[in-house]
């Protein structure tokens, strides 16, 4: 990921306002963030996303996967199944 940039450091294409899809894994836990402001070469696809941004949506997943974590050892510790689940979508508003 890279910081926000008004043209693309690639190209030197002027870069769109768009939201974006990330992929991030945690302790094996897939986390897909949806919407996240971003900058993006028309050309060449690059994105660019503002620093607050991205610490935000990485604490944010790192919550969501450590949360996870302990709902699973709380389920190991119990005779029923654990959550099976290793994909999270997050959208933001
Ligand atoms: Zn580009």
């Amino acid at each position: 990921m890279k910081g926000v940039k008004r043209v693309c450091s690639e190209c030197g294409v002027e870069n769109e306002p768009r939201e974006v899809t990330l992929h991030l894994e945690r302790n094996g836990i897939q986390v897909e963030v949806v919407g996240v402001p971003a900058m993006v070469c028309p050309c060449c696809g690059q994105e660019y996303i503002a620093a607050p941004v991205s610490r935000e949506v990485l604490k944010v997943a790192e919550q969501l996967a450590e949360g996870l974590e302990a709902t699973r050892s709380m389920f190991a510790r119990a005779p029923a199944e654990p959550p099976s689940f290793r994909h999270i979508v997050l959208a933001l508003a």
